[in-house]
């Protein structure tokens, strides 16, 4: 898989990119990661790639033009993905649907965000959660690191499936050594080898988890 960042900051990636899961699927070939910075395609001595809002307001807007120009650099044509408050949200059912994209591209905005235009050459317009970030980049690490993880052959391919938010349900509650802690034991069911009883434990579990802190959840399943 290709993933492009466009983003004013590739430099703040770098961590992310270059340890745990992200490091280990490039290392196996299994992603590649193209970064392209907006200012390279503007046009005058001062790479500027912002300006006032028309209108009046607060802040400056990421140009269209400047914008419109790093995205027709990649080839081939990637999936657009917009980081934007306003987007929709992102959920794991988008973060499996991205995981199939051969090409995909997450822009990244900054300042007051990007001109609206911008829209008019994307797929789709994706917000991370309800709160306001700086810039894109934290989104599109979140991104980045929920997708790749999905990639087959990027970790144990049975784990994912029973994770948080496949089948509308959270995660049951996971336990190691010791196996007790402070007077705290873990349950028995996990101590007899039973695989059947562990597998409905769990699931009830999981039920009981996403009718507490998720209902939102619960109800839609
Ligand atoms: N004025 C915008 C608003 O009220 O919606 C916020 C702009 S924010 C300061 C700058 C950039 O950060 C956005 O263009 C977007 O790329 C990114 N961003 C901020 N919050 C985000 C979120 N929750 N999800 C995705 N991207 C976000």
């Amino acid at each position: 898989m290709n993933i492009a960042l466009i983003t004013l900051f590739p430099e703040v990636f770098t961590p992310i990119t270059k340890a745990s899961i992200l490091k280990r699927a490039q290392n196996k070939s299994l992603v590649k990661f193209k970064f392209v910075n907006p200012r390279d395609f503007a046009k005058d001595k001062r790479k500027t790639v912002d300006d006032k809002p028309y209108g009046g307001g607060a802040g400056m807007v990421m140009k269209v033009d400047v914008l419109h120009k790093a995205i027709s650099s990649l080839k081939p044509k990637p999936y657009l993905v917009l980081l934007s408050a306003s987007g929709a949200k992102f959920t794991q059912k988008k973060a499996r649907a991205f995981s199939t994209k051969e090409n995909l591209a997450l822009i990244c905005g900054h300042y007051e965000g990007v001109d609206a235009r911008v829209e008019n050459y994307v797929d789709e317009v994706v917000s991370i959660g309800d709160y306001v970030l700086t810039g894109g980049e934290i989104p599109a690490m979140v991104i980045l690191d929920s997708i790749v993880r999905l990639i087959p052959g990027v970790i144990n391919s049975k784990s994912p499936q029973d994770e948080s938010f496949e089948k509308n349900l959270l995660e049951y509650p996971q336990y190691t050594r010791p196996e007790v802690y402070q007077k705290k034991s873990v349950p028995n069911i996990l101590l007899t080898g039973n695989h059947q009883q562990i597998a409905e434990w769990r699931k009830d579990q999981s039920e009981k988890r996403t009718k507490k802190y998720r209902p939102d959840l619960a109800k839609s399943s």
